[in-house]
């Protein structure tokens, strides 16, 4: 019976798994260095802040494996033995394989700072992050201020984090503005307000030199290079993350940032593919980043590898780009692309309407000449992924999806709906007199 290895129990590793197992009877092994069980790694936030304990965040039962026939192996790889199909392992016994599986995540950042390897210094990414956190920052009695690194979406978490359990945080963002390699400003200075409003000691325009040590070799506080020494006790490094393929080193796989693959989620080497945060496409897709760490599309890697694996040869096609975050409490969609001022395409113009009050804006991406409507961000909206799926597919204008924004709203009945003020203001802004269309459910029960 062919053996199919697959090293990560992430949720790509595991999606592979479990739709092989749906569609075959091969015999599956995963390989773990971190939990014996799958857990969810986007929920490790809300067990340090008490909404849930960790077993709460493993969708499967821990008897789903072996009723599944999915051998589990909590273990390290240390090389991949690509012509020999042999992987060594830290503490057991090597395991050969007919085909490979490579879906072993990221690891934080790390750019060489001084000190960035001290008792106390950590990234957010593993359960192990989750354990040292609540070791080292249990309260704010004995971690009096953290000190977080890097404005990006984890690091916001960290910040929320900490601050619920009221521990004083110092947030350092090297750009002038929050995330706004990603955010149009207009958006990005929202979340600077909201960041502030949090009393999280924001500090745009800065960059760590270096942490500096105590005598039992943990941190104690880290220098900026505006010449601030900030005492603290915790630092999170959360700088970005890269593709978790050191041990690759020597394995004769083809790595660039990532594990190179094609379509078909191939790596150079024979009988070994690669899928998740750790895959890098070897050519971009449309506007997506050749690597996409990002929870949905390791699920969608690993749905179709799963298919090719078993027969079905089928090419990895992601679809439009959407994403959904949180921001300390307002909540971030996107769907298609808007692109921040720094990477604007030449075509693209955006309107952007902002509550006079509350914490809610959108920003609309659409062609210059056009109108085609390219894609929309939504801050403190809750929107319908399937009707957005279906305007850019069937290419509708600006125009067009203002006038039926009724019927993408998905906020919960009897909360307040700005889509006539949205329209108002596009109308101004661009002598149009469009008028809002009536929520249609018969087109919403159509988009699905
Ligand atoms: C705090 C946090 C919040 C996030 N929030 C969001 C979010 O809101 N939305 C979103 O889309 N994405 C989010 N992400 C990103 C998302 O979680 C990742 O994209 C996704 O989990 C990656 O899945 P994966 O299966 O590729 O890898 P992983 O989940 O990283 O799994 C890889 C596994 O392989 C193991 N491994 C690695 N090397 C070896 C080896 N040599 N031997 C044995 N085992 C090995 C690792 O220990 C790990 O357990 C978040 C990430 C973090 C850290």
């Amino acid at each position: 019976m062919e053996h199919i290895v697959i090293i990560g129990n992430g949720i790509a590793g595991v999606t592979t798994a479990r739709h092989i197992r749906k569609l075959s009877d091969k015999k599956i092994t995963i390989i773990s260095a971190e939990t014996d069980y799958f857990f969810s790694r986007t929920a490790l936030m809300y067990v340090y802040m008490g909404h849930m304990k960790f077993e709460h965040t493993q969708p499967y039962e821990n008897w789903f494996w072996e009723k599944n026939r999915i051998q589990l192996v909590h273990d390290y790889v240390t090389h991949v033995h690509a012509e020999d199909k042999v992987i060594p392992l830290k503490k057991g016994s090597p395991i050969s394989y007919d085909k490979l599986v490579l879906a072993t995540g990221s690891k934080p950042n790390k750019f060489g700072w001084p000190g960035q390897d001290l008792k106390g210094v950590q990234g957010l990414y593993s359960k192990q992050d989750l354990d040292t956190m609540e070791k080292i920052a249990p309260d704010n009695k004995n971690c009096q201020r953290a000190v977080i690194v890097g404005g990006g979406l984890i690091g916001i978490e960290m910040a929320e984090m900490l601050r619920s359990r009221k521990i004083p945080v110092t947030f350092l963002v090297r750009e002038k503005s929050f995330w706004n390699g990603v955010l149009p400003a207009g958006e990005s200075k929202l979340i600077n307000e909201h960041i502030l409003a949090h009393h999280i000691d924001l500090r745009l325009n800065t960059n760590l030199e270096e942490i500096i040590a105590d005598e039992n070799g943990f941190a104690k506080a880290v220098v900026t290079d505006k010449g601030d020494t900030i005492p603290c006790t915790l630092v999170g490094l959360t700088a970005g993350v890269t593709p978790n393929v050191g041990f690759l080193k020597d394995s004769n796989i083809a790595i660039k940032k990532g594990i190179v693959v094609n379509r078909l989620l191939e790596t150079s080497a024979k009988d070994v593919y690669a899928i998740g945060d750790c895959a890098e496409q070897q050519e971009a897709i449309g506007n997506r980043r050749p690597i996409e760490a990002v929870w949905y599309t390791g699920r969608m890697m690993g749905e179709t590898l799963a298919q090719t694996l078993c027969g079905n040869t089928t090419e990895y096609n992601p679809g439009h780009w959407f994403n959904s975050a949180k921001f300390l409490d307002i909540e971030y969609q996107t769907y298609g692309w808007v692109f921040s001022e720094r990477h604007i395409k030449p075509y693209e113009q955006h309107f952007h309407w902002r509550h006079p009050k509350e914490n809610i804006c959108l920003t609309i991406a659409f062609h210059k000449d056009s109108n085609l409507f390219l894609g929309i961000n939504t801050f403190g909206i809750r929107m319908r992924h399937p009707i957005f799926d279906k305007w850019l597919t069937e290419k509708r204008t600006a125009v067009y999806v203002l006038e039926h924004l009724k019927d993408a709203n998905f906020d919960p009945e009897f909360y307040a709906t700005h889509e006539n003020a949205i329209v108002d203001q596009y109308n101004a802004e661009f002598g149009t007199s469009i008028t809002p269309k009536k929520k249609s459910w018969k087109r919403i029960f159509n988009s699905h």
